[in-house]
């Protein structure tokens, strides 16, 4: 993976931003795969929310009670 844009000096450049935004989509790839769970920030302190294998949808509000994926109605414990 290119981290040069690491060393980016102006991080408003599209070359560090982008940078950013791709190591984000690769963190969360990897979050999904190993455990299937997404670490969300809230008021109480850090949630566990469920998410789709797929990584189509995030059961939480709404979704919150729901057992089946809203997307590709997959079932949330397969
Ligand atoms: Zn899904």
């Amino acid at each position: 993976m290119d981290k040069s844009w690491i060393d980016e000096k102006d991080r408003f450049s599209s070359k560090y931003t982008a940078g950013v935004e791709s190591f984000i989509q690769f963190s969360r790839k990897n979050i999904v795969e190993f455990d299937n769970k997404i670490l969300c920030p809230n008021w109480l302190g850090y949630t566990k929310i469920d998410a789709c294998k797929y990584d189509c949808a995030l059961f939480w509000k709404e979704n919150e009670n729901e057992n089946f994926c809203p997307v590709c109605k997959i079932s949330l414990d397969s």
